[in-house]
């Protein structure tokens, strides 16, 4: 640890953390100083495995050189430059790789600083596309139970989770949710996608027969629900969901934030899954998390929609300061260059049944009543502790990182997603570690 920082609960005090238990993590700090390739370094001196890519983000592994370098030059050479009516060569650059990267209809990207900014991007291109189109009474957004879109209003809105939402008011009017896709009766222990629930998809039918889908603008889920604890699709249901609105016209907006950049073993859910979304929201992985930056993809009807009207006049209004930053450009170009030399996402494809077979055989396990997976995400569920719903796994959680390795609680559910470049070995030595601590709680 820097010897500026003692890490007592008084130096510790200035900062708010996000999402965190603060006056439980001020007693008991965890503190990172270091990392590399798979693992952190603790402030003691600890070697940490990281079976969580930080935050799902760090798919290509920790401090990569070719990325801090392609930080330091861009830092060097320009630093910054304004964002609005000038451009910089990089994120133009960045713009058509992205495009070439995913290979379907999407034709054109938004840049933004975070994934809870791509998707309120995306809602708004969603809500002014069908203005732009003459139909301005499309205004509602669809989200879904357990959806995580980030803690914007827009994104907690469509978003379903309850203590996200409860403490913020009326948040965004005009939004109706479907069902969440988590069916432990009758999917536990499913290997990949589901056998049952594909037919949960006709719950957004109803809900286009009640609202009418002249008032409807798009519907948002995450392909994956990763951050509520890795609910993976049904068979059948996201095509079901693509049958549904493209009948209705409305679009189909795919929050790729987790699940984009290799994590599924392909550039993308939708390239994972064949299915064409109309507005694709990705951030994390796309600079590998080291530099906040996100993008939008839409197709080439979307944007087409709002180049009409006079040439001098502004199309979407709408922007940040940092939109295409140069340095996070750098950054997200070296990424996309480690990824593809290194063949990372086929790696990750190559991993997947092994990573699967290793998380399955923790059935059977003190207190798991579930385990799940696709690419290289996956999950344990727990069966709560009675009256203290949360503790068992946020026992697990204190555990491995006293043991030196990272998983990730959310509710009763363990969630890992390690880098893309973990070997066989470090899987082992990550499952195993689970099945050590599941043994040990209470
Ligand atoms: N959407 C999804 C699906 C996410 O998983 C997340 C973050 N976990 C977000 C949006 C928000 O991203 P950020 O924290 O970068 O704002």
């Amino acid at each position: 640890m820097s010897n500026r920082l003692n890490a007592t609960p008084n130096d510790l005090r200035a900062f708010w953390m996000p999402f965190t238990a603060n006056r439980q993590f001020k007693q008991d700090p965890r503190m990172l100083v270091g990392a590399r390739d798979m693992h952190f370094t603790a402030a003691d001196g600890r070697k940490i495995l990281d079976g969580t890519a930080g935050l799902w983000c760090v798919n290509a592994g920790h401090c990569r050189p070719k990325i801090t370098e392609a930080i330091a030059a861009q830092a060097g050479e320009l630093d910054y430059a304004p964002a609005f009516q000038m451009g910089h060569p990089k994120a133009f650059e960045l713009a058509n790789r992205l495009v070439d990267l995913v290979g379907n209809k999407m034709a054109h990207v938004l840049f933004t600083n975070s994934g809870s900014e791509s998707v309120e991007t995306a809602l708004k291109v969603a809500i002014a596309y069908h203005r732009a189109k003459g139909n301005g009474s499309r205004f509602r957004l669809i989200g879904r139970e357990r959806g995580y879109h980030g803690v914007n209003f827009g994104g907690i809105s469509v978003g379903g989770i309850v203590s996200n939402r409860k403490m913020f008011g009326t948040l965004l009017t005009g939004v109706d949710h479907m069902p969440h896709t988590h069916l432990p009766d009758r999917n536990a222990f499913s290997k990949g996608e589901p056998e049952h629930g594909g037919d949960l998809a006709d719950e957004l039918q109803r809900i286009v027969t009640l609202h009418d889908a002249s008032t409807i603008a798009a519907v948002i889920v995450e392909p994956v629900a990763g951050s509520t604890g890795v609910l993976i699709p049904p068979k059948g249901y996201l095509q079901r969901l693509r049958d549904i609105c493209t009948q209705h016209g409305i679009l189909l907006i795919f929050d790729e934030v987790i699940t984009g950049y290799g994590r599924m073993g392909a550039p993308f859910a939708s390239n994972y899954y064949g299915i064409q979304p109309d507005i694709m929201v990705t951030a994390k992985g796309l600079t590998n998390g080291v530099i906040p930056m996100g993008a939008v993809f839409v197709t080439a009807e979307i944007h087409d929609a709002f180049m009409t009207g006079p040439e001098h006049l502004i199309e979407f209004m709408h922007g940040y300061t940092y939109s295409g930053n140069p340095i996070a450009s750098a950054a997200a170009l070296a990424t996309l260059d480690t990824y593809k030399e290194e063949g990372l996402f086929e790696r990750a494809a190559d991993l997947a049944p092994y990573w699967q077979e290793a998380l399955h055989s923790l059935k059977g396990e003190p207190h798991v009543i579930d385990v799940r997976n696709i690419g290289l995400i996956g999950a344990v569920e727990l069966s709560p502790i009675s009256g203290e719903p949360t503790k068992r796994a946020f026992s697990c959680f204190v555990r491995a990182w006293e043991k030196g390795f990272l998983i990730r609680t959310t509710g009763d559910i363990i969630a890992m997603s390690p880098p893309l470049i973990i070997s066989k070995g470090q899987i082992d030595e990550l499952i195993d570690g689970v099945r050590g601590v599941l043994r040990e709680v209470q």
